[in-house]
């Protein structure tokens, strides 16, 4: 009988154990207020520090420049795919508008937007601005140039304008950082051709698990249910020259107000009722992540001694162990395979996997039910030793093992036991 749960979800994902006891702990009195953070006004005192605080952690531990907004937003990811089309067309257009006076007050929706699509996410991205009427540009296709969502294709290969006139000037260049479905990583930031083209990144299920230069980017978000806490929340980190965007009430580019970035920061996120119990949580996440000593506390006996490092370094290095050593124990097991074929791009949060009862190497054919039936037996085993979570995501299929921040090395060592005795009824 096993009475630990190890969360291989891959959002709503598992969150530190830590967060959840404080949590608890505060519950039904935030900070001496006798009231619980969810029943508070969103105006009131203890949220607004509450609020600021927050910013201020996600800035300490990213870095970010002074010239940054960061925002507290809802709906999730989905909203992100709209918001940024909106926004961006709207700054693009009123540049172009201040470039070349009333030639270039065109029509918005001719203004290009260029996207990479790596994976399932970026391809939900391209559908959302499609639908939006915006024009959009497919720089790379990765399933086209690989064959499948597997890795990067190189950049020199992606198809960019270098017609520098301003009709082809595209609002942004956009990508996801990790694909979450998929399994792909970038191992690089997009290099931009021309200093006013911003970059825009999905980085929902990645961020704060590796150092970013956010100067190089224009707009990042990420929603929360991954590896910053509950969902309902989502994070927007967007330059501060990139707000110059309301048009509106002259009937040019149509931002709505939940979506307008100026209206949420001019507001420090307080416009309308925030997802409170969202946020308090992220920035009890925020607070572990700049704890070295509750990291400790999370990774145990692994704990490495002479780390001295707080944050998303030792996050990063931590992150970097785990996934090594989840894809060593498949690339030499038997009967897994990896999905991604190019190494560089391996996601390091989540890994994904494939098993198939033929072993490797051997030249007997293969046999698509024995397969199956050998995929849901390791499942549901896994599910017995309270590793759960594990089943791909439903639009592929196979298996997924989501390794966030708030996974410890112990988690992933018992995963990766589970694997090797698995192998051995067989
Ligand atoms: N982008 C990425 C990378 C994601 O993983 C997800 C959700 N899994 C989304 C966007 C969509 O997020 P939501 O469900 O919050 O709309």
């Amino acid at each position: 009988a096993v009475n630990h749960k190890w969360n291989f979800g891959a959002g709503p994902a598992m969150i530190p154990r830590p967060v959840l006891e404080r949590a608890q702990a505060e519950f039904l009195d935030y900070q001496g207020t006798g009231l619980s953070i969810m029943e508070l006004s969103h105006r009131s005192a203890p949220y607004e520090q509450l609020n600021n605080r927050a910013q201020d952690q996600l800035r300490t531990l990213l870095s970010i420049p002074a010239n940054y907004k960061i925002l507290f937003m809802q709906g999730g990811g989905h909203t992100q795919f709209a918001a940024v089309v909106y926004n961006l067309l709207a700054w693009r257009h009123r540049q172009n508008k201040a470039e070349k006076g009333e030639a270039g007050q065109g029509d918005w929706r001719a203004i290009p937007v260029d996207y990479v699509v790596s994976g399932s996410w970026s391809a939900k991205a391209v559908e959302e601005a499609q639908r939006l009427g915006a024009n959009v540009r497919v720089v790379c296709d990765a399933k086209k140039a690989l064959g499948g969502f597997k890795g990067i294709p190189a950049e020199s290969t992606w198809v960019r304008s270098t017609d520098p006139t301003l009709d082809s000037k595209p609002a942004y260049l956009y990508y996801c950082d990790n694909e979450t479905v998929n399994g792909v990583e970038f191992p690089f930031v997009p290099s931009l051709q021309g200093k006013d083209i911003p970059l825009v990144c999905d980085m929902s299920s990645n961020i704060l698990s590796r150092k970013v230069d956010v100067s190089k980017f224009g707009v990042i978000y990420a929603g929360a249910q991954k590896n910053i806490g509950p969902a309902g929340v989502s994070v927007v980190i967007v330059r501060e020259d990139l707000l110059e965007t309301s048009e509106s009430k002259n009937g040019l580019v149509p931002v709505p107000l939940m979506l307008d970035y100026k209206t949420m920061a001019k507001n420090n996120s307080l416009y309308n009722t925030p997802p409170m119990f969202g946020i308090y949580i992220s920035s009890l996440v925020f607070d572990w992540l700049l704890n070295v000593e509750a990291q400790r506390i999370q990774d145990g006996q692994q704990a490495v001694a002479n780390d001295q490092t707080v944050g998303v370094e030792a996050a990063e290095a931590r992150n970097k162990r785990k996934a090594e050593k989840l894809y060593t124990a498949l690339e030499e097991s038997r009967f897994f395979h990896i999905v991604v074929s190019d190494k560089a791009a391996r996601s390091k949060m989540n890994v994904t996997f494939t098993i198939s009862a033929t072993p490797k190497g051997s030249d007997a054919a293969v046999d698509k039910e024995a397969d199956k039936a050998m995929e849901k037996a390791f499942l549901s085993q896994a599910e017995e030793r309270g590793l759960l979570q594990l089943p791909g995501h439903r639009s592929v299929g196979g298996i997924r093992a989501s390794i966030y921040n708030a996974m410890t090395e112990e988690g992933v060592d018992v995963l990766i036991a589970f694997l090797k005795e698995f192998e051995q009824q067989y």
